[in-house]
């Protein structure tokens, strides 16, 4: 029998754990990998994240914008591997050219050297800067934020050339089954994308904004291949209520103004037991001045 105080390794904690006393193959991971918790993050309010747009609720932003206020999301375990598993995907299929080959367009980074290269097509030579093969260089998905006229901000997974001199944007998200229809979270996000980042004049390109594409790549093997893209058309019965949303949040912070408190959140007085309070990070603040009936917050320049 050993006790890991035993082999107590300088900086760690001492365990009086009987470690081999463990069996339960469920149990042992506790004790064997560190943070099997989960994972906590800070999350603030600086500008409205596209990825979440659909269920943003105005009066969080606002008020947690101009209160600077944080909250620590946390993750358990089982959402952080399946979020993981994502990003690994997500990865190979922007960075194998088995996937999208020279169709892809935009900026690429040398891995080795941090050196952010030229746009265009996957690089097929050696880094410019430190000469490493370009099997380290990855793709660097285009980021636009603005603080007007909309305070947002977005990471588009893809940018395609799908004929001579037209581009246009695809989202990538994985799945463990067929999917039918694209999720509403998921085209809200890929149509905020396409219409909010004609603010932003950074790319050399010019997108064609008529529609985009959301791609769901599926983990289970399908003898078709692994995915199904949906195309977006940015109408404007979907665009309209994304710009009034984004634009509550963008005045409520510019004139300092609270949009009205959600009616599922008053109707369970804020409870963040469950509904839509349960997963604010500042129901509590929300409560506070809802209840001292505050509709505007005091200071700014
Ligand atoms: S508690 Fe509800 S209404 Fe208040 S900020 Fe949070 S989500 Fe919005
Ligand atoms: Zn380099």
């Amino acid at each position: 029998m050993k006790f890991l105080s035993d082999n107590h390794i300088e900086g760690m904690p001492s365990q009086e754990v009987v470690i081999d006393s463990i069996t339960d193959p469920t149990k042992l991971p506790h004790h064997l990998l560190d943070n099997y918790g989960g994972r906590r993050q800070e999350r603030r309010y600086q500008n409205l994240r596209l990825s979440e747009i659909d269920g943003a609720c105005p009066r969080e932003w606002v008020l947690g914008h101009l209160l600077n206020l944080s909250y620590w999301q946390s993750t358990p375990i089982a959402n952080v591997w399946q979020m993981n598993m994502g990003s690994i995907l997500h990865w190979y299929i922007q960075n194998d050219p088995a996937f999208f080959g020279d169709r892809l367009v935009g900026y690429w980074r040398c891995m080795a050297c941090g050196h952010e290269r030229r746009f265009g097509v996957r690089p097929k030579e050696p880094c410019e800067k430190c000469h490493a093969h370009p099997r380290v260089t990855e793709y660097k998905e285009y980021m636009f934020r603005l603080s007007s006229p909309y305070r947002v901000v977005g990471k588009i997974d893809l940018i395609l050339r799908v004929a001579p001199r037209v581009y246009r944007y695809g989202e990538i998200k994985t799945c463990s089954r067929d999917v039918v229809n694209p999720d509403g979270s998921h085209v809200a996000q890929a149509a905020s994308y396409n219409y909010f980042s004609r603010y932003d004049s950074s790319l050399p390109i010019t997108i064609d904004r008529s529609s985009c594409y959301i791609f769901y790549f599926n983990k289970k093997f399908d003898f078709k291949g692994p995915t199904k893209v949906f195309t977006i058309k940015p109408t404007e019965r979907l665009i309209n209520p994304l710009k009034t949303k984004a634009g509550m949040i963008t005045e409520g912070i510019r004139d300092r103004v609270l949009p009205n408190a959600l009616t599922a959140c008053i109707n369970t007085n804020f409870s963040d037991k469950s509904g839509r309070a349960k997963s604010c990070g500042i129901s509590k603040e929300c409560k506070k001045q809802f209840d001292m009936g505050v509709s505007q917050l005091d200071g700014g320049p």
